[in-house]
């Protein structure tokens, strides 16, 4: 199965599709499927968040603290690979500063009037979610600074040595940014935020949380090994869980009694080609690809991406995390090395070169 980068249909996939005038997004039929589903799933307070315990606890004392005293909310900056609920804090923040939010991201803001016309939308507090930041262009991203800093919007009329500046004044808001790749913001716009925090893949027991929930709410029955079970094949990652339960769901109900225990799930993730570390055709073709055609690496990603035909960027932002995170991949300056835990799970023998790698379900399960 292709995985795309910024397909929400899809396993590891943010936000995506094409811009239109309105600086929206248009996705195609199926994917805005996808995401209605996701979105109807989200949780809406800081109640119903499930795991990353340090930050919530951090944002509900800012948040109350902003609620509190009328002021406006700091921007803060949320880091972490697709689908770990970077969206869904944008709106929890929102709906408990009880403000609006507007929501864009960095493709979508192709130029200096788009961003000027999500800013004049923003009321006195309101939240401004920009997804996948690191995508603005400089010169929209330089158009921000002021506004960030100073809640003010620099327009130019007119061309060339008539041009006459016209500084807006916006009410004060709060700008919060979602990224996949810490590492590509540039170090101006990273200093205008007040607070940025890399999201955790999360443990079992939250993601078996998130299962009943989700579960709950969709109206299926599961029991708790079903549940685990899921969760364990979820890569970590609310939205592929999500996306998992709605299918196993469908298995439920055509092939068993509507209800899910371990047995239905691990049937119907089997069929799904989704395996007992969470990993897809994509996860293990990569691995194949380094173990088998590379000899364990090291290996640039772009021969890699070659090798797979898929897009360099998939293989970075969704791929490669997930591997890292579990251990089966490493990072050397030369390269990514498959480790010793990559071969045991495609049932290979190791070089003795193949660093450990902490064992099949790494530091997560
Ligand atoms: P991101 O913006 O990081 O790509 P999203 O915020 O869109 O991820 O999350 C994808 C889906 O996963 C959401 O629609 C929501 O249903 C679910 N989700 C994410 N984080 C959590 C969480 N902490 N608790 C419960 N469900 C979550």
């Amino acid at each position: 199965m292709a995985r795309k980068k910024h397909d929400d249909a899809d396993a590891g996939g943010a936000r995506g599709g094409e811009p239109d005038a309105g600086g929206r997004e248009v996705v195609p039929a199926e994917r805005e499927g996808e995401r209605a589903w996701q979105a109807a799933l989200r949780p809406k307070t800081f109640a119903d968040y499930i795991g990353q315990k340090d930050l919530i606890d951090n944002l509900r004392i800012s948040v109350r603290a902003a609620r509190e005293n009328g002021w406006a909310l700091d921007h803060f900056l949320f880091a972490g690979p697709p689908g770990l609920g970077k969206t869904t804090l944008a709106h929890v923040i929102a709906n408990e500063l009880g403000v609006n939010l507007v929501v864009s991201s960095g493709p979508a803001i192709d130029h200096k009037g788009m961003l000027a016309g999500l800013l004049t939308q923003l009321g006195e507090r309101d939240a401004l979610f920009i997804d996948e930041i690191h995508r603005l262009s400089p010169i929209v991203e330089e158009n921000l600074y002021p506004a960030m800093e100073d809640f003010r919007f620099d327009l130019f009329i007119g061309d060339g040595p008539h041009a006459k500046a016209m500084a807006i004044q916006l009410p004060r808001f709060t700008l919060l940014g979602a990224t996949t790749r810490m590492g590509l913001l540039s170090a101006p716009l990273l200093d205008r935020f007040g607070f940025h925090w890399q999201l955790r893949y999360y443990d079992l027991p939250d993601m078996t949380a998130i299962v009943q929930r989700s579960a709950r709410l969709i109206g299926v029955g599961i029991d708790a090994a079903g549940a685990t079970e899921i969760a364990r094949r979820s890569r970590s990652t609310p939205r592929i869980a999500n996306r998992l339960l709605r299918r196993v769901r469908d298995f439920a109900t055509v092939e068993g009694n509507g209800t899910i225990d371990a047995r239905v799930a691990s049937g119907a993730l089997d069929r799904l080609a989704v395996d007992h570390a969470g990993l897809d055709t994509l996860d293990r073709g990569y691995l194949t690809v380094v173990c088998e055609r590379f000899d364990g690496g090291p290996v640039g990603v772009e021969a890699i991406a070659a090798s797979l035909s898929e897009e360099r960027g998939t293989l970075e932002e969704v791929v490669e995390p997930f591997l890292l995170q579990i251990g089966f991949i490493a990072r050397t300056p030369r390269g990514r090395v498959a480790t010793a835990s990559a071969y045991a799970h495609l049932g290979l023998t190791a070089p003795a070169k193949a660093p450990s790698g902490g064992g099949p379900q790494g530091r997560l399960f």
